[in-house]
């Protein structure tokens, strides 16, 4: 049962989401960052893992690979 808050997806989607803290081991920015779990099916119809789609509806498989601080552009970036 879907509760108020989450978004209606396709009938049989269950939509995953999970959150990020980073932190910038540079300038010691902190963010969090929110991504959607997609369960992606191959041509051949096997699923694949999980891919991350972020905000701007980028797909990554990885969050982590792609962090950056937003504030000083460091690529030297701890996720918790
Ligand atoms: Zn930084």
């Amino acid at each position: 049962m879907p509760g108020p808050n989450e978004n209606p997806g396709p009938p049989g989607f269950d939509p995953l989401t999970e959150t990020f803290a980073f932190v910038c081991l540079d300038c010691g920015a902190s963010w969090n960052r929110t991504f959607d779990l997609v369960p992606l099916l191959d041509p051949a119809g096997c699923l694949n893992p999980l891919e991350y789609v972020d905000d701007e509806g980028r797909a990554m498989h990885s969050p982590l690979t792609d962090a950056v601080c937003g504030a000083c552009g460091s690529r030297k970036v701890r996720v918790g």
